[in-house]
């Protein structure tokens, strides 16, 4: 089996961290202004804006450290790698965003039930706000392309967190400017307005980081498509239990085939590294494929549990072929154990031409019929092997 490739995990990591460490320098001076802005500007809904900011910038941070822990390749206590590590920090981020989004509605709710207003918004605030719009905006498309070319769904949901703030942003503008242009309320409604987009954005990282801790599988589309290309490989006769799960940026799948119960060992794994080699090279999310190879569908029925294995059932069959000279000859049995019985392939030397046909058959009725006294034995063929000696 191969090992995990330092390389592309470290550059995979690199890019994240770069991404996420302009992101924050960014998301700290836009915060920094806003709130400062917000306060002297006297605009609610600038400083909710620039708390929202404030929390990506924590967002951030947590991206930052679950990557760098989630890109650590797997080691003994942890075979499946670290990947997970990243999923947990999403929800921790997902949770500490719904926090925020609270604190800031039940503010602007308490500000709208209050009698009597301070002073409005300022007209300098409107600046403060395209500023933050311009800044998102910028953000939003840097980060959705490094995203797509590493492959993580943390960064793609960082991307579309970005782009939610430009939409926030530009609300907080309208806010303020209604309210400038004397509906007085419309500041706080701005406010309560971008708590409920941070309470979405939270949620959603929270549920999707959720539901692949517990082993959510590929969509019912991806897993059909799965289904089909292992069904179309050469020797793989049917499938159950096809299973997948997700782990960072990446999936995990496994399954069981049925192929000819006939074939060698050998074969049929050679037929299982088949089915995981197509499937991570056929499918991007693909990283890892265990296959399990049945020679009949025992998900119906585990059938030949209880049946020996090959030293105890050999020792039972010689009991029963004591009284056979030619069974000493054996060269080789095969066992097939196939629907609830052990069936045998007896291989026998053929002592040259002048070996009659009838002692050879002789042999071959004592061995089947001797065999087949046992319960656990099902069909036997004998199989003679002609020495060539010249
Ligand atoms: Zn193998
Ligand atoms: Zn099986
Ligand atoms: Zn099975």
């Amino acid at each position: 089996m191969e090992t995990i490739d330092i390389a592309p995990s470290d550059a995979r990591f690199g890019a994240i961290r770069r991404v996420t460490l302009i992101g924050s320098l960014i998301n700290l001076i836009v915060s920094t202004a806003q709130i400062a802005g917000g306060l002297m500007a006297h605009s609610q809904a600038l400083v909710a804006d620039g708390l929202h900011t404030l929390s990506d910038l924590a967002s951030d941070v947590v991206v930052l450290l679950a990557a760098k822990h989630g890109s650590q390749d797997a080691d003994d206590e942890h075979p499946y790698g670290h990947r997970r590590i990243e999923t947990l920090g999403s929800v921790v981020v997902g949770l500490a965003l719904m926090g925020v989004a609270a604190g800031i509605a039940i503010e602007a709710f308490s500000h709208l039930l209050q009698p009597t207003h301070g002073p409005g918004p300022e007209p300098v605030a409107l600046a403060f706000a395209l500023l933050a719009i311009a800044a998102k905006e910028s953000l939003y498309h840097y980060t959705m392309h490094v995203a797509k070319r590493v492959k993580s769904n943390l960064l793609k949901a960082n991307a579309w967190h970005h782009r939610s703030d430009v939409l926030s942003s530009l609300i907080v503008f309208a806010g303020i400017g209604g309210t400038l242009l004397g509906f007085e309320h419309l500041d706080s409604i701005a406010a309560i307005a971008v708590s409920a987009m941070i309470l979405r954005i939270g949620w959603q990282l929270a549920t999707s980081g959720v539901r692949e801790l517990i082993d959510t599988g590929l969509d019912a589309d991806e897993v059909e498509a799965i289904r089909d290309s292992i069904l179309a490989l050469d020797g793989v006769k049917s499938l159950h239990m096809l299973r997948t799960r997700r782990m960072g940026g990446e999936a995990l799948a496994d399954v069981h085939i049925q192929v000819n119960p006939r074939i060698s060992v050998s074969e049929g794994h050679h037929i299982g590294e088949a089915v995981r080699d197509h499937l991570i090279t056929h499918f991007e999310h693909v990283s890892d494929v265990t296959v399990h190879v049945d020679p009949e569908d025992d998900e119906r029925e585990a059938s030949c549990m209880h049946l020996p294995l090959r030293q105890a059932l050999l020792a039972a069959l010689r009991q029963q072929w004591k009284d056979i000279p030619a069974a000493a000859n054996l060269e080789n049995v095969h066992l097939h154990y196939l629907n609830g019985r052990a069936h045998l392939d007896l291989f026998m030397p053929l002592r040259g031409p002048s070996e009659a046909t009838d002692s050879v058959h002789e042999v071959a009725e004592q061995l089947i019929s001797t065999s087949k006294q046992l319960p656990e034995i099902g069909e036997v063929r004998v199989y003679f092997r002609h020495e060539c000696t010249k």
